[in-house]
């Protein structure tokens, strides 16, 4: 019986460790979670077993000589258009197509779906089953797969009763390289039995993370997801997503169930964003002197409520800026709009709550604001991840002022959560605090966080870092630095005035 291997939720939430202060949260993300784990080490390019990567690298030693290769890359660049994988896609490939399970953690851009597309692609006469945790999300990448000529489709409560049945004909026969669900439908009795008469050879898992109570966007349906692996023993998964501490790969790997899986984990240091914290007390004046000294950079302006994506895009509307919002309080043809007009540039500001960013692929964001503390250390490098995603270099600054973090603690400890919960969230908010008050390089703190080590102990790039030499660091107030850019000069003018 399909129930009998079904979790209760209440057993989830009170079997994860939930720590009672930010040292031991530290102890169970660095060094006992990793215990946890596969054994994690670099690949040699010849055994090819376990593979980790905490650094950028080229393509993986002799791939170019390799006939197996040629033919991924052949249909990378037909169905695709690049002429190489990105390491470690193909890395992730081949554990794919050799029947492993995996999970595969590529940071924001680092092209994760096609770890599970391209062997969709590859393999003639089967299918790719993937689980995605938003319609929008799954209709964008079908119509993209279909404009690519690959025969790919989402089955969701928003398609008609003959729809269904095409699909369900065409799978059986063999004919769609993959089909998306929401994990809702995947653990359904009526679809796990009709899948099991459909030639799925791989289980993608998007957005992973949202399995774990720790991870940023705790999903309870997902947990569901774990009778997929007690149905079908036999049939690989792929879990992938772009944000997992340790603890957060050890629950995903737990509650997929995923067997000895092969595990890839890209490098979370993303070079190319400059991490900076400052005053929210002239925040506003700030923002404004930046918009007018770089008119043509395009962005996001993350608030922490509705009232104040309202009144700051408002206020910068009359100020002659571009602006325009996005919340879960507009209707669904105004947020559909107001992305569109982001996406093409036609508004250059879109200030915005958490709601916004899942699946928006934009890569010319030239900064993430955050006029506001996140919740946790995960949601803000997410929220940054959106940024510079060309390559080009690009500005993240987050206004903090105390006052947000008693607030932040005090709404989480009066919920109505379940106690487990409230303990994490907890914990996270220390973090991000942690982050917002540090003296020491930005950029290491985030690594960290994420169980990577930083190549060094300053990167040159942060605020803290950019500190003028022999100068105090004073954690958020150290807004000199020792290059004299357009931005730098103002965050001078805004000392002054302040
Ligand atoms: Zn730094």
């Amino acid at each position: 019986m399909i129930t009998d291997v079904q979790p209760r939720k209440a057993d989830i939430l009170t079997r994860v460790h939930a720590p009672h202060d930010i040292r031991e949260l530290k102890n169970v993300t660095s060094t006992s979670d990793r215990d946890y784990l596969p054994e994690l080490r670099v690949s040699d390019g010849k055994t090819g077993n376990k593979i980790a990567c905490v650094e950028n690298r080229g393509k993986g030693k002799g791939a170019g000589d390799n006939p197996l290769t040629q033919t991924l890359e052949a249909a990378l660049k037909k169905y695709f258009g690049y002429d190489n994988f990105r390491y470690p896609q193909e890395e992730v490939i081949n554990s794919v197509l050799r029947g492993k399970d995996v999970l595969a953690i590529l940071a924001t851009g680092g092209g994760k779906s096609l770890c599970y597309q391209i062997p969709a692609i590859f393999r003639k006469g089967g299918m790719t089953l993937v689980i995605s945790p938003l319609i929008a999300l799954m209709k964008d990448q079908v119509s993209d797969l279909n404009e690519r000529g690959i025969n790919a489709f989402a089955w969701t409560s928003e398609c008609s009763l003959s729809e269904v049945e095409r699909i369900k004909t065409s799978a059986k026969k063999g004919e769609l390289q993959l089909v998306y669900v929401s994990p809702e439908r995947a653990v359904m009795p009526s679809f796990l039995r009709e899948i099991s008469s459909w030639p799925v050879q791989c289980i993608a898992v998007d957005e992973a993370h949202c399995i774990s109570l720790w991870g940023h966007q705790f999903r309870p349906e997902y947990c569901d997801l774990v009778i997929i692996k007690a149905k079908f023993p036999d049939i690989p998964i792929i879990a992938v997503t772009a944000t997992a501490t340790p603890m957060v790969q050890k629950e995903i790997i737990e509650r997929l169930r995923l067997n000895a899986p092969d595990l890839f984990i890209g490098s979370f240091n993303r070079t190319n964003l400059n991490y900076k914290v400052r005053s929210r007390k002239n925040a506003y004046l700030d923002i404004l002197s930046y918009m007018r000294m770089n008119k043509e950079h395009s962005g996001i302006i993350y608030c922490t409520s509705k009232k104040d994506v309202g009144e700051l895009s408002r206020k910068l509307r009359k100020d002659g800026q571009k602006a325009i919002p996005y919340h879960a309080g507009l209707s669904y043809k105004e947020r559909e709009i107001n992305q569109e007009l982001f996406r093409t540039g036609k508004a250059k500001i879109i200030c915005a709550t958490v709601a916004f960013g899942m699946g928006i692929n934009k890569p010319d964001v030239r900064f993430v604001f955050h006029y506001g503390m996140p919740k946790s250390v995960e949601q803000y490098y997410q929220e940054t991840g959106r940024a510079g995603r060309d390559g080009k270099e690009a500005e993240c600054i987050l206004y903090y002022e105390r006052s947000e973090y008693f607030r932040l603690r005090a709404l989480i400890r009066t919920d109505n959560s379940q106690e487990a919960f409230k303990k994490v969230s907890l914990a996270k908010l220390e973090q991000m605090l942690q982050y917002c008050e540090t003296r020491d390089c930005r950029r290491k703190n985030l690594l960290a966080y994420f169980g990577e080590e930083a190549n060094s102990d300053t990167c040159e790039q942060c605020d803290n870092c950019l500190s003028l030499p022999g100068e105090k660091k004073t954690g958020i107030k150290s807004w000199k630095n020792k290059n004299q850019d357009t931005h730098q000069k103002i965050s001078s003018i805004m000392e002054i005035r302040s």
